[in-house]
C-alpha cells in the first residue's frame, strides 16, 4: 500500500512537470522506496498510468520480488533493462542519472528517446513518512546502545580494527540487520583524518578517539559520532577543542528548524568554531540526509541551496581536525519536527574517558 502510494506521488510530480513518458527507475534505493524490493538488480517503470507500472529483476530474485512486491507485475530476465525496454510502447523514457552509459545506448538503439530528469524521487525521499522515521529511530537507538556498551569495553592497547569489529558485532546483537557503513575508528593522530579507515594502530593513553558508525534497520541507516579520550584525563587543548565542537554541534542541532536555510544551519556551527579559532580546522560540511542511503538529500553545507523541511532526517556533525595531533567530531542523527529538532541518537556528548 505505502509503496503504491509513493508511486502515485511520483506520478503526480511527473504530471506536474508535464512529463508524459514513463520513468525508468534504476537507482536501487529509489526502487526500494517505491516498491519495497531490496535485491541488488532491478529496474522499475513508473508509467503515466498506474496500470503500466512494472518491475524487472533477474532469476536470483524470482521469489523475493513476488513476496516484496505483491502489487506489481514482474519481469524476470538477466538482461533486465532490455527486457523492460522491449515492453515499452511509447517512444520516450525519462531516466535517472544512475542509468549506465551502456544502458542508455541500448535504449537509444531501440529508438527510445531518452530524457534525463532531475532527482525527483530523491527529493521526495528527503521528507520521511512515519514508517521511515520509525525505522531510522530504531537504527539510532541500537547505535546509541552499542556505543554505550562499547565504551565500557574499550581498553588501551586495543587496535582500531578490533574496536570497529566489536562495535559492529554489538549492532547485530542489539537487533540491527547490518552496519550502515564501514565504521570509522580513528585514534591519536588518526583522529585528525575525518574518514580514517581503521587499521592496526593500538590505542594509547591520552589519544583522542573518534568513532563514527551506525546500525541499519529495515534498510534505514543511523549515523552517529562520539569522541572519547583513552585512559587519561584530557590535556587542556583536547578539552578546549572538544568543548568548542560540542557547543557548535548543540547550536547547529538547535538551528535545524522548519524553514531555515540549510546553509544557515552550517553557518551556525562554522561561525562558532571560527570564533574559537577553529575555522580552518572544520574541513567538511555540517551534515546530510539519512534514510535508505547513508548520504542523501538534503546536503547541509556552505554550498547548500535548500531549506530545512518538516520530517527531514538529517545529521549535524561538525568537527575540528589538527593535523598530526588529533581531532574531534560529534554527530547526531535527528528528525525535524514542526516543534523543532528531535535527536534520535541520544547519548552523552561530553569527552568521556575510556580504557
Ligand atoms: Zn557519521
Ligand atoms: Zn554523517
Amino acid at each position: 500500500m505505502i509503496h503504491a502510494h509513493r508511486r502515485d506521488r511520483i506520478r503526480r510530480v511527473m504530471l506536474d512537470l508535464g512529463l508524459e513518458a514513463p520513468l525508468l527507475v534504476t537507482d536501487l534505493h529509489n526502487v526500494r522506496y517505491l516498491t519495497g524490493f531490496s535485491g541488488s538488480n532491478a529496474v522499475l517503470v513508473v508509467a503515466p498510468d498506474a496500470a503500466g507500472d512494472v518491475i524487472g529483476t533477474d532469476g536470483r530474485y524470482r521469489d523475493q520480488v513476488v513476496e516484496q512486491c505483491p502489487d506489481l507485475p514482474v519481469i524476470i530476465d538477466r538482461q533486465t533493462l532490455s527486457a523492460i525496454a522491449s515492453t515499452m510502447t511509447g517512444s520516450g523514457a525519462a531516466v535517472e542519472s544512475s542509468l549506465t552509459v551502456a544502458d542508455e545506448r541500448d535504449l537509444r538503439d531501440r529508438g527510445i528517446d531518452v530524457r534525463p530528469v532531475a532527482p525527483l524521487i530523491e527529493a521526495l525521499r528527503a521528507r520521511k513518512d512515519e514508517v521511515e522515521i520509525d525505522a531510522i529511530a530504531r537504527a539510532c537507538q541500537i547505535t546509541a546502545a552499542a556505543f554505550a556498551a562499547l565504551a565500557q569495553e574499550i581498553r588501551r592497547g586495543d587496535c582500531e580494527r578490533d574496536v570497529a569489529r566489536r562495535l559492529e558485532q554489538l549492532f547485530g546483537q542489539l537487533g540491527a540487520e547490518d552496519r550502515a557503513f564501514a565504521s570509522i575508528v580513528a585514534s591519536g593522530p588518526h583522529a585528525a583524518i575525518p574518514h580514517h579507515e581503521p587499521g592496526g594502530r593500538r590505542l594509547e593513553s591520552g589519544d583522542l578517539l573518534v568513532i563514527d558508525a551506525g546500525a541499519r534497520v529495515d534498510g534505514y541507516h543511523a549515523d552517529m559520532t562520539r569522541t572519547f579520550i583513552v585512559a587519561a584525563e584530557p590535556e587542556p587543548w583536547q578539552s578546549e577543542i572538544h568543548g568548542s565542537v560540542q557547543r557548535a554541534q548543540a547550536a547547529a542541532v538547535d538551528a535545524c528548524r522548519v524553514g531555515v536555510e540549510a546553509r544557515a544551519v552550517d553557518a551556525v556551527a562554522r561561525t562558532r568554531l571560527a570564533d574559537d579559532g577553529l575555522g580552518a580546522a572544520f574541513t567538511h560540511g555540517l551534515g546530510h540526509g539519512v534514510g535508505l542511503a547513508i548520504h542523501e538529500a538534503p546536503m547541509i553545507s556552505q554550498h547548500s541551496t535548500g531549506t530545512i523541511e518538516a520530517n527531514m532526517a538529517i545529521t549535524a556533525e561538525p568537527g575540528a581536525y589538527l593535523v598530526g595531533r588529533g581531532g574531534v567530531r560529534i554527530e547526531d542523527t535527528l528528525v525535524v519536527t514542526d516543534s523543532g529538532p528531535r535527536i534520535l541518537t541520544e547519548a552523552p556528548r561530553e569527552l568521556v574517558v575510556v580504557g
